[in-house]
């Protein structure tokens, strides 16, 4: 536990989302209800269905889109704290209401579904077209500024999508490690938050051509490297802006 996992509702007010994704607060938190058209909440007992209006919406708007499109109900992994801020376990960021882990296939209790096959570098044939359709359905919409998922799927995700007209969607969906059960989703800063933090914005282009460090033998070391710095990340305490103070004090 941390002074921000302890609280147990968000502010009242309006939203905004304020700092950075890895450093950051959330003011005026809406909760994802627990289930909902098109959708349900894995982990409820979590408490980490809050997010800025815009990103519960989307869920909701999305919901109602996978029905449409006859692809299984989204599995909700975490979103945000009830006041955003690091949360004691998981991952670094998800802190200023603008980011939600979905999973590939419901997780059973503790066990999540992989969708990599780790010897050989390729995906599981559960890794369908139906979760290529998902992913291309989020990074579809306006509000995502990326996605993350692992090597792996991305580089799978560019092969089948061959030279197909409609791939400009790859450009949003990051290689990172993990995320080979989930994918996760990144909202751009909402106009209603001056004091959000964007990211550098992603590079050009598709990043198809970009994936060969992440296999390449050669850079191997280099990619460890990165590897323990970004875990050295994960696992710092980050520097919260001068508003967080506020939210976290607020009634
Ligand atoms: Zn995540």
């Amino acid at each position: 536990m941390n002074e921000w996992s302890k609280v147990r509702a968000p502010t009242k007010g309006a939203a905004h989302a304020i700092g950075g994704y890895s450093a950051g607060c959330l003011e005026g938190g809406a909760a994802l209800p627990l289930a909902g058209t098109g959708f349900r909440v894995a982990r409820p007992e979590r408490n980490r269905v809050f997010g800025h209006p815009i990103l519960i919406a989307l869920l909701r708007e999305l919901g109602l889109e996978t029905k449409k499109l006859r692809l299984p109900p989204l599995v909700i992994g975490d979103l945000s704290q009830p006041r955003g801020g690091p949360a004691p376990t998981g991952h670094a960021s998800h802190q200023s209401g603008l980011d939600v882990d979905v999973w590939f296939l419901p997780p059973a209790g503790k066990t999540t579904v992989s969708m990599v096959d780790a010897a050989r570098a390729q995906p599981v044939a559960r890794f369908d077209a139906a979760i290529a359709r998902l992913l291309e359905l989020f990074a579809s919409q306006t509000q995502v500024e990326r996605l993350f998922v692992n090597p792996v799927l991305k580089r799978a995700l560019c092969e089948r999508a061959g030279d197909e007209p409609h791939r400009a969607w790859l450009h949003k969906v990051r290689p990172w490690w993990g995320h080979d059960d989930h994918f996760h989703v990144r909202l751009s800063c909402p106009p209603d938050s001056p004091a959000c933090l964007a990211q550098a914005a992603l590079p050009p282009g598709d990043g198809c051509g970009e994936l060969d460090w992440w296999f390449n033998a050669k850079a191997q070391e280099d990619r460890a490297r990165e590897h323990q710095s970004y875990s050295a990340r994960v696992g710092a305490a980050a520097t919260l802006p001068e508003g967080c103070g506020a939210v976290l004090a607020a009634p």
